[in-house]
């Protein structure tokens, strides 16, 4: 029962997905980060909000760099080959340093698969171990499937699954020479299997999808109580930037207003759901209740279908 349950809401996954994609094709047709990678502070750049969600731009996720004295860090792949040569090229743009240390957030597709590119540098791929057992259950399937996000193979040329070879349990600093960056599990939240990057001397950090800012959230594989937790404990933290998984750069506010949307989204969805199965129905009451953000009606109904109905 459970793992029909769980088929069930893949299959509502991949469905919302496939349905994303659509709605990302008809509404962006902008390419993003052409200009290459940011600056968001000393030492640190990324590719931040994304114009345009299409698929084969990752669905506007974020990737960036940490670069020290002697070498860089990767923070995410994107979703192809093909976008992870471009990575390559514009972290070039900004360094010549050996790229030493490839880290996955998570094992979602569009920050893991153009991993095999990342990996032909010479660099270590690290994440955390439910990541890499995420991965190893799901990423060829994935792989095979990726028509149903709404990539065609051509997108996807040339894109293979590599694994990342170096797990933690809960805890990793890397020197990058003058440069100290700290992995932290952060599991659950977003997903079972998240980590966040953290630079204390830019005092920036990488959350993964643990953020998104001014996008509705994907949350169906989410722990939405401990995800909050997760929040707290960032915002705790001596923080001054943030780069979400997805969105423009933000700040202890942006974390403020996800754990917000999260908790109303939660509380008015079980509510909702306790009355009706009828998606539609939940939807037009969240909808009601949640802030308007881009392509609410598509992302809202992926969730619902993922997390929330009865099946
Ligand atoms: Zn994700």
């Amino acid at each position: 029962m459970k793992n029909l349950k769980a088929f069930e809401a893949r299959r509502a996954g991949l469905l919302f997905v496939a349905a994303m994609a659509i709605v990302a094709v008809l509404f962006h047709s902008a390419a993003y980060a052409e200009g290459g990678l940011v600056k968001i502070a000393d030492g640190v750049y990324s590719y931040v909000d994304a114009k345009g969600g299409l698929p084969a731009n990752s669905f506007g996720a974020n990737a960036g760099i940490i670069v020290g004295r002697d070498s860089i860090a990767v923070v995410d792949t994107l979703i192809s080959a093909k976008l992870a040569r471009r990575f390559v090229s514009d972290i070039r743009a900004v360094s010549d340093k050996p790229i030493r240390y490839v880290i996955n957030t998570h094992s979602h597709l569009d920050h893991t698969f153009g991993n095999s590119e990342l990996a032909k540098t010479g660099a270590i791929l690290i994440s955390s171990e439910n990541c890499r057992i995420n991965m190893k259950k799901n990423s060829e399937a994935v792989l095979k499937n990726t028509a149903a996000y709404g990539l065609t193979a051509q997108d996807m040329e040339g894109t293979a699954i590599a694994y990342p070879t170096v797990m933690f349990p809960d805890r990793m600093s890397l020197d990058l020479g003058d440069m100290r960056v700290e992995l932290i599990s952060v599991a659950e939240s977003h997903t079972d299997d998240s980590l966040i990057v953290y630079v204390p001397g830019a005092k920036t950090l990488f959350a993964g999808d643990i953020l998104f800012t001014g996008y509705h959230p994907y949350l169906a594989d989410g722990d939405i109580p401990a995800w909050g937790k997760s929040l707290d404990a960032i915002k705790a933290m001596d923080v001054e930037k943030i780069i979400p998984g997805h969105g423009p750069v933000s700040t202890k506010k942006d974390l403020d207003d996800m754990k917000s949307y999260l908790t109303l989204f939660d509380a008015k969805a079980r509510e909702l759901a306790a009355k009706t199965n009828n998606a539609d129905v939940i939807l037009d009451g969240l909808k009601k209740a949640l802030p308007a953000r881009p392509e609410g009606a598509m992302l809202i109904m992926g969730n619902i279908k993922g997390k929330y109905l009865r099946h």
